[in-house]
């Protein structure tokens, strides 16, 4: 598989071998590189992208959920058209950041108050560094496996760069052990980060009584409690939170929240949030050229009112879960050791049987039957995440879908031998 790809790609190849002379392995973003050659992609438009051989894709990677809205999706063009119309680089506040925020707030039950930032990176580290004023605490507790950005990144692989905090690694989804530990790091506790769903981490759900757990430890340590909503936020009307009914006291937002420009944002209780008005006395500073940057602000505005409108965000995650559910039902037909876990619109394909409940867990996942699913899906015309993520985008509708399924159903028909 991995020789056809490369026979069929000599323009792709080209492209990363002119880029390796210039950029550290050709990549500037290592969640991209993929074994034999990283695919270039040259064009994309609606839910299709076109690589630099001419090979068309669906898309369903969905730029890791930043992707929402399908390729230059007309309604947030003309919001991107207007900010430049407008002028960019006014250095200056903007006609645009009030009215994103407002939005932003009216959707997300516990952001009272929000700033903005680049990037979901920028903003977990601005809700750390705000809980640790806030609480005037060092330690901050977090779970083996998740990953907040590229400086906070608890998984197994590779060297770890992140930000020099004191961490403690907790184990997700393990109840009695994390609340153990809160209780144990009380006095230090500043705060914990956690997604509800694990994302990049392998898509595994939080348990509800896990994070009601952590509601509870969390404020009787007198702690607080950071939901990473970077990718969750497109679950349901108001995010995970919202559906959970949970109100933790920071929440972190990035990806399709800014129309599909950078974006980041972190915001919450009004009381801590204050700690950022400049007109307070010892107020804490938070710079960023880019934080109010008029594209970002204007494509989010589009994409919270127009186009990813709650009904909307509803309907994207009963389709998610539907799919997934037909995911699961094409793999156990043919008896294969391979799964799909998530929630809503996002979910990972494992290469294992049995139940993901914890990150764990996936130690048993055989990545080559991953590749192998990748590498033959994306000679079938589909491309997801080389982990086997995928982010559901609205330009995907139920004839692609169909189509995919029915991709699915032959790749496992044809390498069962090795898929069994
Ligand atoms: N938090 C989560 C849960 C994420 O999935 C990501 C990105 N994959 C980030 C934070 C970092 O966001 P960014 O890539 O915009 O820095």
């Amino acid at each position: 598989a991995r020789s056809r790809y490369a026979e069929r790609r000599p323009k792709s190849l080209a492209v990363h071998q002119r880029a390796c002379e210039v950029m550290p392995g050709g990549n500037t973003r290592t969640v991209l590189y993929h074994g034999p050659f990283p695919l270039r992609l040259a064009h994309g438009e609606g839910a299709v992208a076109t690589d630099a051989d001419g090979h068309r894709y669906l898309n369903l990677l969905g730029e890791y959920t930043a992707g929402l809205f399908g390729h230059s999706h007309p309604v947030i063009r003309a919001a991107i058209d207007a900010a430049l119309d407008g002028g960019v680089n006014l250095g200056g506040h903007n006609m645009f950041e009030a009215e994103l925020a407002r939005h932003v707030v009216a959707r997300f039950t516990a952001i009272e108050r929000v700033r903005f930032t680049n990037s979901g990176t920028e903003a977990n580290l601005m809700a750390i560094a705000t809980a640790r004023a806030f609480t005037k605490r060092s330690k901050v507790l977090v779970f083996r496996g998740g990953y907040h950005g590229g400086l906070l990144y608890f998984g197994g692989g590779g060297i770890p760069i992140n930000a020099p905090y004191d961490f403690i690694v907790a184990p997700y989804n393990d109840t009695d052990a994390t609340a153990r530990l809160i209780r144990e790091n009380a006095s230090d506790l500043a705060c914990v980060l956690t997604e509800a769903m694990m994302g990049s981490g392998g898509c595994i759900p939080a348990r509800p009584a896990f994070l009601a757990m952590l509601r509870e430890e969390t404020h009787a340590a007198g702690a607080l409690l950071i939901l990473d909503e970077v990718m969750t936020s497109r679950f349901g009307r108001s995010g995970a939170h919202g559906l959970l009914g949970l109100r933790p006291d920071l929440v972190t937002l990035g990806k399709w929240i800014g129309g599909g420009m950078s974006f980041g944002a972190f915001g919450g209780r009004a009381e801590i949030m204050a700690m950022y008005d400049p007109e307070r006395p010892g107020s804490l500073p938070h710079a960023g050229t880019f934080n109010n940057n008029v594209l970002s602000m204007s494509a989010g505005i589009a994409a919270l009112t127009q186009v990813f409108t709650p009904e909307i965000a509803e309907a994207l995650h009963a389709r998610g879960e539907r799919l997934r559910e037909r995911l699961n039902e094409v793999f156990r037909k043919a008896d294969v050791a391979l799964q799909a876990s998530g929630q809503g619109s996002l979910m990972n394909i494992h290469g294992f049987r049995g139940p993901v409940s914890t990150p764990d867990d996936l130690a048993a996942s055989d990545d080559r039957l991953k590749e192998l699913v990748f590498l033959d899906l994306l000679e079938r015309g589909f491309y997801l995440a080389r982990r086997g993520f995928i982010a559901l985008s609205l330009a995907v509708d139920d004839a692609a879908t169909e189509q995919f399924l029915t991709a699915l159903q032959d790749v496992v028909t044809e390498r069962r031998h090795v898929l069994a």
